[in-house]
């Protein structure tokens, strides 16, 4: 299975204490090759200017590619440009789209992308909540434009809500979004009245939800529309974060559920989209929870 991952991830910096630390993808990376010898580990490419178009605003591409700090510049209270962070950027969108033409090729059904920064909070104009460039946003308007695909799906089961993700897409039949998340919880969007036209569908759980109540989320309301929109390729924005231990949440996951949940998404694009699925790694702030869901997620996404 391809993993796109580049060195450039681990230099965004965003500064002594912050959760979304160059560690994380650090962990992410060892537990893998420690495990497995079998990954297919390709470097990331930039995404090219046309590629972040699709879904940003040329203004965003501007503070990201061309602030240039010095040092750390804060875009808001979270998220920090840091000398290589434009490079870090345009790589973990890059990773998407490069897995996206892997599976569509048929190199492989299914790839994984171990990048940072995460990407699901960011909007067509605005970097928020860690996130510069909207990844697997990218990932689904190239699908569509470059491959022309009618239907993507995008899964995210990160503890957060896709608010970025959301946003681009409401208006956008062709994409169907998908998410489990700790509500209330920052950013405070993805109430189950947000429906988009149609293609939305959010599942807010309350703190303290375990496996049975995440489970029952995905298995009666989120797979079954899953299997209704019949999508012709599944993207995962995968955070681990509604993990037991992760300290920026209070959902109650371990790494079985994690297992759990590829299983069943992986099932639907066997059913679905010929197995084609591009999982990207979205959030996850402990770094052992990170190892373990990984290794899990990573497990269940392998061809043998
Ligand atoms: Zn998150």
């Amino acid at each position: 299975m391809p993993v796109f991952t580049h060195s450039a991830c681990l230099g965004h910096d965003t500064g002594a204490g912050h959760a979304e630390k160059p560690q994380r993808l650090g962990a992410v990376i060892s537990a893998l090759r420690s495990e497995f010898d079998d990954l297919d580990w390709r470097e990331a490419p930039r995404a090219t200017r046309g590629q972040l178009l699709r879904v940003h605003e040329a203004s965003l591409l501007e503070t990201v590619l061309e602030s240039r700090p010095a040092n750390q510049l804060e875009l808001d209270a979270d998220t920090v440009l840091s000398p290589q962070s434009a490079e870090a950027a345009v790589r973990a969108a890059g990773a998407g789209v490069a897995a996206v033409d892997a599976v569509m090729a048929g190199e492989a059904t299914t790839s994984f992308c171990a990048v940072r920064p995460p990407g699901h909070h960011a909007t067509s104009q605005t970097a928020m909540g860690f996130c510069l460039f909207n990844n697997v946003a990218v990932a689904a308007a190239h699908a569509l434009d470059r491959h022309g695909l009618a239907r993507v799906a995008i899964a995210d089961f990160d503890v957060h809500h896709g608010n970025g993700t959301q946003a681009i897409f409401e208006a956008e039949p062709r994409v169907q979004y998908l998410s489990s998340h700790q509500l209330p919880l920052y950013p405070d969007t993805g109430h189950a009245h947000e429906r988009g036209v149609g293609n939305i569908l959010n599942a807010p759980l309350p703190p303290g939800t375990g496996s049975r109540g995440f489970r029952a989320a995905w298995g009666e309301h989120l797979l079954p529309a899953l299997d209704a929109f019949a999508p012709q390729l599944v993207l995962v924005s995968a955070g681990f974060d509604a993990h037991w231990r992760d300290p920026l949440a209070q959902l109650q996951l371990d790494a079985d559920d994690f297992a759990w949940i590829t299983g069943e998404l992986r099932k639907r694009a066997r059913r679905h989209a010929c197995g084609r699925l591009v999982s990207t790694l979205e959030g996850g702030y402990d770094l052992q929870a990170l190892r373990e869901c990984s290794v899990a997620h990573v497990r269940a996404l392998r061809d043998v």
